[in-house]
């Protein structure tokens, strides 16, 4: 293998950089050619292709976001979309490909390689942490810091004006971003996909708190809790405690954003590291990643099909910490 491609995928993370860094920097050391391919699985349609050196990827370690941006792409998903693929890799010569991305784009690249035999490795590059095949996803520990520093602030204010902060954070099918959010924010409640917090369990926590003298309140609500948004708990909740000074904060787009934590510089350039020189070793649709501080390789297929549950005993440390 002489020639290999870096691409991202799928939403950003914060450590994407770092990643494309140490995959470039080790092509490099290892005699490789490397290309980056902007815009994911686009840029592979339409040959946005480039060849990178080392200086290409200076300056970048501390950058959140991605230099070689992300994209959603329809078009791989259809057969002659991949077929353009193929032909754009082809004329390049280009041999093995860096997935930096979800499962989303693995299923992609296992795809692809079924049909055109292009060996790819990923790295999960993901705030949200649900990959199986890796105990954290690049950016979802600057996501989780993120996120904690922006509640730390508003328990300022919920604790001043003495009310109930509904505060969304990231996580369609999974607690994984609210569960530490809730316990190094300090918050009272938290609702998560996995388990069933009803509106009667939310108000029985607040009563309970209040007849114990507590003046102020925060919800961590990931966004695919069963009940609904945030915005529409506080209204269910609101409606069985008329007399709650309520408030709704989403936190949105801004966990994405922002400089890497050290934790996720550090993850990203030791799995960048460990894609190049698992295609080196001939590995093929599978994702580097870290259990128990070990570096593991996961056939693609595990990280879509498998799930990594969320330790149960997380919720209970919320009810035993907010008493
Ligand atoms: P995130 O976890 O941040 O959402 P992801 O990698 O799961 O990241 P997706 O948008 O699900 O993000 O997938 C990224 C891209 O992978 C898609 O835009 C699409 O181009 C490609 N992809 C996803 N599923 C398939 C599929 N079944 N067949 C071909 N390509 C796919």
């Amino acid at each position: 293998m002489k020639k290999i491609a870096v691409f991202t995928s799928g939403g950003d993370s914060p450590g994407m950089n770092a990643c494309v860094r140490a995959v470039v920097r080790s092509a490099i050391y290892h005699g490789l050619d490397i290309y980056g391919i902007r815009r994911g699985y686009n840029g592979m349609i339409k040959g946005d292709i480039f060849r990178m050196e080392s200086s290409t990827v200076s300056n970048i370690i501390q950058r959140g976001g991605t230099i070689l941006k992300s994209a959603r792409s329809k078009e791989f998903k259809t057969k002659e979309g991949r077929q353009e693929a193929y032909e754009q890799l082809k004329k390049l010569g280009i041999e093995g490909l860096v997935a930096i991305g979800g499962d989303g784009t693995f299923t992609g690249a296992n795809l692809f390689f079924q049909e055109y035999g292009i060996p790819t490795i990923g790295a999960p590059g993901t705030i949200d942490n649900d990959l199986y095949g890796t105990d954290y996803t690049i950016g979802y520990d600057t996501a989780v810091n993120t996120a904690v520093y922006a509640i730390d602030k508003i328990r300022d204010t919920a604790d001043s004006h003495e009310r109930v902060f509904f505060v969304e954070v990231m996580g369609r099918d999974s607690g994984y971003i609210a569960i530490p959010c809730a316990v190094g924010g300090g918050a009272e409640i938290v609702m998560i996909p996995e388990t069933k917090t009803t509106i009667d369990k939310v108000v029985e926590a607040l009563r309970t708190g209040w007849s114990r003298s507590k003046t102020s309140f925060i919800v961590i609500v990931a966004e695919g809790d069963e009940e609904g948004s945030a915005v529409e708990i506080a209204a269910k909740v609101q409606k069985a405690v008329p007399e709650m000074d309520a408030r709704v904060t989403i936190l949105g787009h801004v966990q994405r954003g922002g400089a890497p934590s050290a934790a996720d510089r550090m993850l990203a350039s030791q799995l960048g590291i460990a894609c190049v020189e698992g295609l080196l070793q001939g590995r093929v649709c599978e994702m580097a990643g870290l259990m128990n501080s070990q570096l593991v390789y996961t056939p693609f297929i595990d990280t879509i099909t498998k799930e990594k549950a969320l330790n149960p005993n997380f919720s209970r440390m919320i009810d035993i910490l907010s008493v």
